[in-house]
């Protein structure tokens, strides 16, 4: 369980990163009657046809989704915009009330991305509830949904007519691939070979297609966010990256659409990643500050476990994602391990009050 302390500090590290969240038309989710848990909830208190409906509008084509934004554009709205691969949970819709919160107009995208899987990874069973998706976007006032198919992303995929397609199985291979260089063979990139570039292709395809003045994403993914700031800067984006915190169940696991893939004797044995990281700031707030020997307890931490599987527990430099020796300013301490199958993932920013 995370410590009241704890509590607190992520609450501050809400208001630093992202300006005031209002919360607009907040939809509860049950956790307890779905055996996929929390990411594949039912919702409560939707009415099956909202007042709101009319305002999100769906787009499957690139042609009707940069219509739609140009369109806000010229009317002189600041745009925001958050990227998702669906399977909703409080961790996505926060990003979207931080959006909602600070940009006239919201725009939001569903799409699995075959691009940043590996070739053993779980793209044909990574959860798809696109209705129930849409029903939450429309709730929290989201008024563009982009939700394209593979062939319209990667239409070289779909000249090689492959019949898995449709079923997401198959990974299109783009000619033109958008790579950030070093940063992407770190923390996750060393274990996913491919998998960053993937996600930069497509969210660079992404900003090109929606175009919009803000982009809003979920300090839960640490390396990716430290890639996609890289990204911007070097390729002279013109969209504002804004870093929302970490979404946590109320025992202190990390939202994650994956987490539906775990039982529920994983699903406890997976807050060992939450409590490693716990164990790393009680030891710097008992003033530690070697990062080797911080980086040894974390590990430690999670080697208790027998069913849990390290895959790298590292503390870095937020930006560089280079390991430090010493904590001094701010720094990311990182974990990734297996749950059985299930990799999971979670960091704590020691320095900046985040979660
Ligand atoms: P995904 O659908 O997994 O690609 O995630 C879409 C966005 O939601 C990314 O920017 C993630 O970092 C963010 N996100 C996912 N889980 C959480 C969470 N628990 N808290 C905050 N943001 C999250």
């Amino acid at each position: 369980m995370p410590s009241g302390g704890c509590r607190r500090r992520e609450a501050r590290g809400i208001l630093r990163l992202c300006r005031p969240i209002v919360p607009t038309n907040r939809v509860e989710l049950r956790s307890t009657d779905s055996p996929f848990g929390f990411a594949q909830g039912k919702l409560r208190r939707l009415s099956p046809h909202s007042r709101l409906e009319h305002l999100l509008k769906t787009f499957t084509t690139i042609d009707e989704m940069r219509s739609a934004s140009r369109a806000a554009r010229r009317a002189g709205k600041r745009l925001g915009f958050v990227p998702t691969m669906g399977a909703l949970h409080e961790g996505h819709l926060s990003l979207v009330r931080a959006a909602k919160a600070s940009c006239e107009l919201v725009a939001s995208s569903i799409f699995v991305n075959p691009t940043q899987f590996g070739p053993n990874e779980d793209l044909a069973k990574y959860p798809r509830s696109f209705e129930r998706d849409r029903e939450l976007l429309e709730r929290e006032g989201v008024e563009l949904l982009f939700a394209p198919s593979v062939e319209e992303m990667y239409p070289t995929a779909a000249d090689r007519a492959c019949p898995e397609l449709a079923e997401g199985s198959v990974r299109p291979t783009p000619v033109t691939w958008v790579t950030v260089e070093e940063l992407s063979g770190k923390l996750d990139g060393r274990s996913r070979p491919d998998h960053f570039r993937g996600v930069t292709t497509v969210v660079a395809k992404l900003f090109h297609i929606v175009e919009p003045d803000a982009a809003f994403f979920g300090q839960k993914d640490a390396a990716q966010v430290a890639i996609i700031r890289r990204m911007v800067r070097d390729l002279n984006l013109p969209v504002e990256i804004v870093v929302c915190p970490i979404v946590r169940e109320a025992d202190g696991l990390a939202m994650s659409s994956r987490n539906a893939y775990l039982d529920s004797e994983q699903r406890k044995q997976a807050l060992v990643l939450r409590r490693s990281l716990m164990r790393v700031q009680e030891l710097v707030d008992a003033g530690e500050r070697d990062a080797g020997r911080l980086a040894a307890a974390g590990r430690e931490a999670i080697a208790g476990k027998r069913s849990v599987r390290l895959d790298y527990f590292e503390i870095v430099n937020p930006d560089t994602l280079d390991p430090v020796e010493v904590v001094g300013g701010t720094v990311l301490v990182a974990v990734a391990a297996f749950v059985g199958t299930t990799r999971l993932i979670d960091n704590l920013l020691l320095g900046r009050g985040s979660g």
